[in-house]
């Protein structure tokens, strides 16, 4: 399997999902265009796309979906309330394009396993998924306002596991959001912070219950990659816990894993 973060963050999430020949898009939050532009730069014709999946509405989200599934005919999959939140923003669908999954109940894509599981954030029905095939597995997790002990579940024994490291809390404190935007972000139903991705990472490091971590979905105002590495990876060195983090940008791709 591969996986590469094509862009992430709060100004926009593609990741990329391969086995053999299915290729898989996890939401589509970018221009059509930067988003073929990010494939063509790992080598992926974005005709060759099999599906886009949607882990909910939000516009850093779904912007480009709608344009991707009509120029390439790539079916979105997204569960019923999604579709139903977002079909205004990325308009019409043709109906055989139109699939749904129900959370938490497993699919497939060719020999590609995909479950869904809910996660905390304001969204009508917002969920994380986990890929796997044979005894290899890609988890992704953004957008939650805490690690549920569901969520966590979904992560153990990932090869790879892009989670959300979303802001410094202090920098979102200090910063120019208005109290009600902070306060939201702050919330259950926000993002993670990067003292609570550390806390996570160290959790599942020390259980040596994954391969990889990205921290992703990085806020543009309240966070800096260097800071977001910094707070987990001296979080983990203190615990003595072996482990690989590496990052997942807004404006470039990220290594692409082969594993
Ligand atoms: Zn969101
Ligand atoms: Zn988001």
């Amino acid at each position: 399997m591969k996986f590469c973060s094509l862009r992430s963050g709060s100004s926009g999430n593609a990741i990329y999902i391969n086995h053999k020949d299915v290729n898989i898009l996890v939401d589509a939050g970018l221009s059509g265009r930067t988003i073929e532009k990010a494939l063509l730069n790992i080598g992926v014709n974005p005709k060759s796309l099999s599906a886009i999946l949607i882990t909910h509405e939000h516009k850093d989200h779904i912007i480009g979906a709608g344009i991707l599934s009509r120029r390439y005919n790539i079916p979105i999959y997204a569960n019923k309330a999604t579709w139903d939140a977002m079909e205004k923003d990325i308009k019409e669908i043709s109906e055989k394009n139109k699939l749904y999954f129900t959370t938490g109940e497993e699919f497939e894509i060719g020999d590609v396993k995909i479950m869904s599981f809910k996660k905390p954030h304001d969204a009508v029905e917002p969920v994380g998924f986990s890929f796997k095939c044979g005894d290899k597995k890609i988890s992704i997790a953004t957008d939650l306002g805490y690690m549920t002990r569901g969520v966590a579940n979904h992560l153990i024994d990932s090869d790879v596991v892009l989670l959300e490291a979303n802001h410094d809390v202090e920098m979102l404190i200090n910063g120019s959001y208005p109290w009600p935007l902070k306060k939201r972000i702050l919330s259950n139903l926000g993002h993670l912070s990067n003292d609570a991705a550390a806390d996570v990472l160290m959790k599942l490091f020390k259980m040596k219950a994954i391969g990889i971590a990205f921290l992703g979905h990085l806020s543009q105002n309240n966070n800096k990659p260097e800071l977001a590495f910094a707070t987990v990876t001296d979080m983990l060195k203190k615990s003595r816990v072996k482990f690989e983090v590496r990052m997942a940008l807004r404006n470039i791709e990220s290594d692409v894993m082969e594993i």
